[in-house]
């Protein structure tokens, strides 16, 4: 079983607001009567006595706001489901990954992202979006975070990736054939940035030259590994064309659900 969790928070993103009014356009996209509602593996993301879609979280500010993250992931897991949360920005991932790592050893991270996101400090606030990483990483909450799609490095990012031994395929090196193999549980922290904002246009900070559609969904669908639970973060419904990218982020709801439920 699985439940979908909206988590509508972009207090913590640094550059524009938006992100809060993702999970409501994301699920309204999963839900169209434009596709059906089968993953490419073939699973029934419609059968709603395996998945089910949580109402948003209301959340308060600052500290309370993770708090109550936390223990809306955790409440669900103690109830034997995984998880799919839709942000919100990618602040809550850190919450995310307290409750997960009480519930699972040996935890790695997934990370796609044009950004690695692992600011010591950004802004003087630790729950910032630009730092989940630097969270999860000095409270050594995972086993393993593998970053994909990087390709706005600088020199502090480039230390604190080396200082916590995260393994980086930049954007530069990578290549379509990329095959990914995990020792115990995975989590897929997706931010949409990480595609190329010719495929998802609606994202707070647009990076050029990144991951196709395609690309994200073959390593999702082809990594070896046992996927307990994901997010996806970062779309910015005001600035999306079309709805591109909210029928984007269903799709990739869609293939993360049944990568969760068929492996
Ligand atoms: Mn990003
Ligand atoms: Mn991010």
């Amino acid at each position: 079983m699985l439940s979908i969790l909206s988590v509508p928070l972009d207090e913590n993103s640094s550059f524009i607001k938006g992100c809060a009014k993702a999970p409501i356009a994301i699920i309204k996209a999963f839900r169209s009567e434009s596709s059906n509602m089968f993953s490419e593996n073939g699973f029934n993301c419609g059968d709603d006595k395996q998945i089910s879609v949580l109402d948003n979280l209301e959340l308060k500010s600052g500290k309370v706001a993770i708090e109550q993250i936390k223990n809306a992931v955790e409440d669900e897991l103690k109830n034997g489901k995984k998880v799919i949360s839709i942000g919100g920005d990618h602040s809550i991932t850190y919450p995310i990954i307290e409750a997960y790592s009480n519930n699972f050893e040996s935890l790695n991270i997934l990370h796609f992202d044009a950004h690695p996101d692992i600011y010591d400090n950004f802004d003087n606030n630790p729950y910032s979006h630009a730092s989940p990483f630097a969270r999860i990483m000095e409270n050594s909450l995972v086993k393993r975070l593998v970053q994909v799609g990087i390709r706005t490095f600088n020199n502090h990012q480039k230390e604190q990736v080396q200082k916590y031994g995260v393994e980086v395929i930049e954007m530069k090196d990578f290549s379509s054939n990329l095959s990914l193999k995990f020792e115990g549980p995975v989590y897929i922290s997706l931010d949409i940035d990480g595609l190329d904002p010719a495929y998802a246009p609606g994202v707070s900070h647009p990076e050029p030259g990144g991951l196709s559609t395609r690309n994200l969904i073959n390593i999702i669908n082809q990594l070896e590994g046992e996927v307990v639970g994901g997010d996806i973060v970062e779309y910015n419904p005001n600035k999306d064309v079309n709805d591109i990218t909210a029928f984007t982020a269903a799709k990739l709801l869609k293939e993360m659900i049944g990568k969760i439920m068929n492996s």
